[in-house]
């Protein structure tokens, strides 16, 4: 049997982080990950080029039942802390847009630098690495016993990092969360968040067609508003305003979007009301061709499109209205397959907000997305589990 001073179950952003400040501070730190390659949540993140941090992280970016809990982990280890250990690394980077950091190669550079830090704390591994059991014990140096794959591990801290549940099929899974209720820790509701909506086919009937069609818009639910770009799909809505909504939408709410946020369309449709041009002729000036065509034949319940003259003033403003405020209901999400994220998880309110640690278990840690802290799209979640395994790495 190993005795350890920490445990970290789950090798993701989060984990490597905490062994990394626990190793740092001479800890006896055994990192073990189920998969057998590491970190494959930041290799494919970002498109391969990991956007590991938001310039303009604010507690604001994130959404919690407990909104406040986050605030001390991101004050103590900052856009600013990541970007430096980047540096120090040599990895080149760029800002794409609204802070979002990306590197210049791929993610790898992200994950090798992390296993650096790692290796260069005396960080022990072992992937791929079953854990089958967790116990509570009371003993002079360890408070929790541990069955794995590769024998019983004693510890005093132990820190789960196992993350969320979306992409199962690279390795999440509901560790995490099972752990919370053997200590009898909540955990809120969950859900798949950034992820695209689905629409019934009916409401889809005149956009199924146009797969791969953009526009800016700003997109908004439930008082939440992101001016995005936003992406036809064969089944619904993506792209980063419609992910960033899917973060507030609930089942049987509607979304609404505003198709031309820069223009008073009421006046603009009111100075062409003499034209002859057919009303989707007139859209393209503002919108993609095909989408003003599907548009105006979904908001006239399949009427053939008129010439803009022989709308009367009223129509007109109505059709402004929709162009501002296009309300439709998604029937669903793409689900954990395509989220990026999990919406809930551990609640906050059972953990310490300085050191990550369960209130009602000592000893016990949990980071990462596993917690009820989600982020808005744009390296916010990266910077949660940089800075929460950095809380708990300094406390553990
Ligand atoms: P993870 O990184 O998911 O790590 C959890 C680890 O735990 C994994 O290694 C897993 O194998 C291991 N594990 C799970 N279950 C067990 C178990 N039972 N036993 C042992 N080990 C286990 N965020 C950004 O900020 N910027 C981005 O560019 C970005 N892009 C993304 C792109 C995609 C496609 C996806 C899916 C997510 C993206 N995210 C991005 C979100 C980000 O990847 C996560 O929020 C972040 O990785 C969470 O870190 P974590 O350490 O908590 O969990």
């Amino acid at each position: 049997m190993s005795v350890k001073d920490v445990v970290v179950i789950g090798a993701g952003a989060a984990g490597m982080m905490c062994a990394i400040e626990a190793g740092k501070r001479g800890r006896s730190v055994l990192l073990l990950d189920h998969a057998s390659k590491l970190a494959e949540k930041i290799r494919v993140s970002g498109g391969g080029r990991c956007n590991f941090t938001n310039r303009y992280t604010r507690p604001e970016n994130f959404i919690s039942h407990n909104p406040h809990f986050c605030r001390s982990a991101l004050a103590r280890f900052t856009p600013q802390d990541f970007i430096s250990l980047v540096e120090k690394h040599g990895i080149r980077y760029h800002e794409k847009k609204l802070g979002q950091l990306f590197c210049d190669g791929s993610s790898q550079q992200i994950i090798d630098l992390l296993r650096h830090e790692c290796d260069a704390a005396g960080v022990e591994w072992q992937m791929p690495c079953r854990v089958s059991n967790v116990e509570r014990i009371s003993a002079s140096d360890a408070r929790f016993m541990l069955e794995t794959g590769r024998g019983l591990v004693s510890t005093r801290a132990l820190v789960i990092a196992t993350g969320g549940l979306s992409i199962p099929q690279i390795g999440a899974t509901s560790f995490g969360y099972r752990v919370a209720e053997q200590f009898d820790i909540n955990v809120t509701r969950l859900r798949p968040a950034l992820v695209p909506l689905i629409f019934a086919p009916e409401q889809l009937t005149s956009f199924s067609q146009l797969p791969g069609i953009a526009m800016e818009a700003t997109v908004s639910c439930d008082g939440a508003k992101f001016r995005e770009n936003l992406l036809i799909t064969h089944r619904g809505l993506s792209g980063p305003a419609i992910l960033q909504i899917s973060s507030y939408w609930k089942p049987g709410f509607p979304i609404y979007i505003d198709l031309l946020p820069d223009i008073d369309a009421a006046g603009w449709l009111l100075d062409h009301r003499n034209s002859p041009a057919l009303l989707p002729n007139l859209l393209t000036q503002y919108l993609p061709k095909r989408f003003a065509q599907a548009w105006t034949e979904a908001i006239s319940g399949g009427q053939p499109a008129k010439p803009v003259n022989q709308y009367d003033e009223k129509s007109l403003r109505n059709i402004a209205a929709q162009l501002h405020g296009w309300q439709i209901t998604p029937c669903g999400t793409a689900g954990y397959r395509k989220a990026e994220v999990t919406l809930g998880g551990i609640d906050t309110r059972e953990l310490s907000s300085k050191t990550m640690e369960a209130k009602k278990v000592p000893g016990l840690y949990f980071i990462g997305e596993v917690l009820d802290v989600t982020g808005h799209l744009g390296g916010f979640n990266f910077q949660w589990a940089w800075a929460s395994g950095h809380a708990a790495g300094r406390a553990a």
